[in-house]
């Protein structure tokens, strides 16, 4: 197996293959780029049929956190692990414990957070090993609590004020007040956005595979429950993507009756081809790496030296509306879809040292 010449191989500082055999660990480390500080990236754990899927996996997912970053004006770099092995039967403490080891070693180069397969419960055990990990701090909430872990909230909010740039931008108005909106998955990030929305006055149409979390935003918010298989189809304004990647394709697009897509989904679009199948057909995209940042900026709010600032950390996602109107603005005037653009701009910011 190559690693320098693996298909998804860009430029990676470094690449880490943790082993240990009486934990039972198999797991791959990759750092992108640390141009503009040390890479952080979230910790996946899946049950990978092959070395080299996992690898193809770890060298994707952190050049993508590369590009987050520099888009959210973080001084962080690109980095990820994968851990091969099913998360509901090879997860045990030793075996974490002996990743945050690994972790350690890397001296801080990667801080590791909680991805899919992984929990916040699974960061403070990797944390028994290692101070380079966040996700794990418990943190004020705006009701008064206390919270530990679970970015959501903040990435909710993150797309909730991104989408609305987007509408502005596309639709010329500054109030959601009637606007129609399309959220497909009503989890974490889905039902927390939808509940923005729904108090800013948008009206919403939900999907979602378990009909429980659609029948909630229905009961709570006063959604109309649409079949998932026919998410693509409602005639609205806005299509919010907050379930699956690869939903922007080429069966879904003729479909789509929405001007904007604005959602928190990871790698919404199948392939780059269809952000310029986007713009052909007019339809605003607001690309998904610099919308979806919100959580990124939370646990990165973790290890400023004065400790977590909870209003600062928000002033720090509002700024995502600045940087989409950025997008929006050189795509109209340069003429390319917004996805390569944000491409281009995260570039400029991670290509020379900060
Ligand atoms: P989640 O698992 O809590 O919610 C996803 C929801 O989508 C679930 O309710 C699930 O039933 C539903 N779903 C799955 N397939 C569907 C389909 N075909 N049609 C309709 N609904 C479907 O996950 P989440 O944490 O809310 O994350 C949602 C998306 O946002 C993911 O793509 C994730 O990678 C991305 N994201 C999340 C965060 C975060 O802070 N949680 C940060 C950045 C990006």
């Amino acid at each position: 197996m190559s690693v320098f010449n693996a298909p998804a191989f860009d430029d990676h500082e470094q690449v880490v293959f943790c082993h240990d055999g009486s934990a039972g660990l198999q797991a791959i480390i990759a750092i992108h780029n640390t141009n503009r500080g040390p890479s952080l990236g979230g910790c996946r754990m899946w049950a990978y049929a092959s070395e080299q899927e996992a690898l193809h996996d770890v060298l994707r997912l952190s050049k993508g956190m590369t590009y987050k970053s520099a888009m959210a004006h973080l001084d962080l770099g690109g980095g990820k692990s994968v851990i091969m092995g099913n998360p509901r039967q090879d997860k045990n403490e030793r075996l974490l414990r002996a990743l945050g080891r690994y972790v350690d070693t890397l001296g801080g180069r990667y801080i590791i957070a909680e991805d899919a397969g992984t929990s916040v419960e699974d960061m403070k055990a990797i944390g028994e090993a290692t101070r380079h990990v966040v996700g794990i701090a418990d943190k004020v909430t705006g009701e008064g609590g206390t919270r530990s872990g679970d970015p959501s909230p903040a990435t909710a909010y993150g797309v909730f004020i991104g989408l609305r740039a987007a509408v502005k931008h596309r639709l010329g108005r500054d109030d959601l007040d009637g606007l129609k909106v399309a959220v497909q998955g009503v989890g974490h990030v889905g039902y927390k956005l939808a509940k923005q929305l729904h108090e800013a006055g948008a009206r919403l149409w939900v999907s979602d595979i378990y009909d429980d979390e659609a029948q909630r935003a229905a009961r709570d918010l006063g959604a109309a429950v649409v079949p998932p298989e026919h998410a693509y189809d409602q005639e609205v304004d806005v299509f919010a993507p907050c379930a699956l990647g690869a939903v922007i394709n080429d069966d879904t697009l003729p479909r789509m009756r929405a001007k904007v897509i604005a959602g928190a989904a990871n790698n919404q679009l199948a392939e780059d081809r269809h952000g310029e199948e986007l713009m052909r057909r007019n339809i605003l995209y607001a690309p998904d790496y610099v919308i979806n940042a919100g959580g990124l900026i939370d646990v990165a709010y973790e290890r400023e030296p004065g400790g977590y600032d909870r209003d600062k950390m928000l002033r720090h996602i509002e700024r995502i509306d600045d940087t989409l109107i950025e997008i929006f603005e050189r795509a109209d005037a340069e003429r390319l879809p917004t996805s390569v653009v944000a491409d281009k701009i995260a570039e400029e910011r991670f290509k020379k040292p900060v």
